[in-house]
């Protein structure tokens, strides 16, 4: 009688146990990365991200989801709303010291850098039609400034005031990069900034089918920007980055960065950094600018302080 008891109360004790471990292997931490429009470079890097996340992490599932990109995402962070965002990195800057068009918010001290990943063009892609050769010929045109929370529309007021234009001399429209390629095509607007990865698909499509020109920033603009927004670095769009592109074209960049929440475990942090640059095959496949990501080059340009997590990895492998 007694052996049957004890027999009976330790099969209850494998079968709790069990039950429990069952129950906390099901129960995953799922969490959101914040990328930007569906034509941009940030959704499918934030998408190849997430997957990375959900199949070679344990314990952890993610999902990366479409947003207005960097103002928006940094506001999203700070608050814990997700748990990563692709952010320009000027825009982190501004937003982690509370400066620039966050001046009047807290500065938002629940951002850190897990790594920056390749450049960002400022694109200013004119209708063939619209006689824009330079930032000037901007003047009384309908032009689209990039999403409301974009950092586009950013560098589009930071740009616009290195040559003393203001919303004021434009009509600026707040469209994302899609909308802004459908608007020039027919022709509701005459010009469109782009900040985002070469080649945006967006512009990518357009300029398939439509005659555009891309807007050069000549090297003395883009030092004055320089000077103003150290973020900024000088680049050139090379000749035939689009379908009838037949020069290289001067322009400012920054850098995007991956971001963290600081508030995510360490170990999370850690496993998930160590995933990204053991699979940086599948960034690459997910757009060209994907394999400009390296473990070398993932402090460069680095605006936020490093998540201990992600320190934890390139402590090891730097
Ligand atoms: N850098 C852009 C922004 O924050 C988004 C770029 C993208 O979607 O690839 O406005």
């Amino acid at each position: 009688m007694r052996k049957i008891k004890t027999i009976s109360l330790l099969l209850i004790c494998v079968l709790l146990v069990a039950a429990f471990a069952v129950g906390c292997g099901a129960k995953e931490e799922r969490l959101a990365v914040a990328t930007g429009g569906t034509s941009g470079v940030y959704y499918p890097l934030g998408g190849a991200f997430a997957n990375i996340i959900s199949e070679k992490v344990g314990g952890v599932t993610a999902n990366a989801e479409s947003t207005g990109a960097s103002v928006e995402n940094v506001n999203l962070l700070n608050k814990g709303d997700v748990d990563f965002a692709m952010v320009q990195n000027d825009i982190s800057y501004y937003a982690f010291n509370g400066v620039e068009m966050f001046d009047e918010q807290e500065p938002m001290k629940n951002l850190r850098g897990l790594a920056t990943l390749y450049p960002e063009t400022i694109q200013i892609v004119a209708a063939g039609n619209a006689n824009i050769a330079s930032v000037e010929d901007l003047r009384g045109k309908r032009v689209a400034v990039g999403a409301p929370g974009s950092g586009t529309e950013a560098n589009a007021r930071q740009i616009l005031a290195a040559y003393g234009l203001t919303y004021d001399d434009i009509q600026a429209d707040y469209l994302s990069f899609g909308e802004a390629a459908d608007n020039l095509k027919d022709g509701h607007v005459q010009a469109a900034f782009v900040t985002a990865g070469t080649p945006t698909a967006a512009i990518t499509d357009l300029a398939t089918t439509h005659n555009v020109n891309l807007v050069p920033i000549p090297s003395n603009i883009a030092q004055k920007l320089i000077a103003d927004y150290p973020y900024y670095a000088e680049v050139t769009i090379p000749a035939g980055t689009y379908r009838n592109q037949d020069e290289d074209i001067n322009a400012v960049a920054v850098m995007a960065m991956l971001t963290v929440r600081a508030g995510l475990s360490d170990d999370v942090v850690y496993n998930i950094t160590k995933a990204l640059f053991e699979n940086l095959d599948s960034l690459a496949a997910a757009h060209a600018r994907g394999g400009d990501i390296s473990i070398d080059t993932a402090l460069n340009g680095m605006s936020l302080e490093i998540h201990p997590g992600a320190q934890r990895y390139y402590n090891e492998v730097k």
